[in-house]
């Protein structure tokens, strides 16, 4: 797996999407197709704590290189590390998806886009 140039990078400083006690889901466009894709919350709370597992090492290594990750698995705003694969509903592209996942208070997230890419296969 190799992942494209990033249509997102990681910023410590960019704003989060979503402050707040309910969670909410992330949506984003497609960089090949532009069309609005959507990434349930429940997802990305299950995918903070699990998507490690069931990755082959070259790709870990490829999703830590690209989106320059820390080792503490500390995402670049300060929250947790979460990534989710997904495949564009319209034109297919398997892309790659990376939120800063804070829980920074019992039920309260804040969430924050911090990379977005296709994936070359
Ligand atoms: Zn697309």
């Amino acid at each position: 797996m190799e992942i494209a140039k990033l249509a997102v990078s990681p910023d410590p400083n960019r704003k989060p999407f979503y402050d707040g006690d309910k969670g909410a889901s992330y949506k984003f466009k497609c960089p090949n197709c532009r069309t609005k894709n959507v990434i349930p919350f429940e997802v990305l709370l299950h995918a903070t704590w699990n998507w490690k597992e069931n990755l082959d090492s070259d790709v870990r290594k490829e999703i830590d290189l690209k989106f320059g990750l820390s080792p503490t698995g500390k995402s670049h705003e300060g929250g947790w590390t979460c990534i989710n694969f997904v495949d564009c509903k319209s034109c297919a592209s398997k892309l790659v998806s990376y939120i800063g996942f804070n829980e920074y208070y019992n039920t309260v997230y804040r969430l924050t886009e911090q990379g977005l890419a296709q994936v070359k296969t």
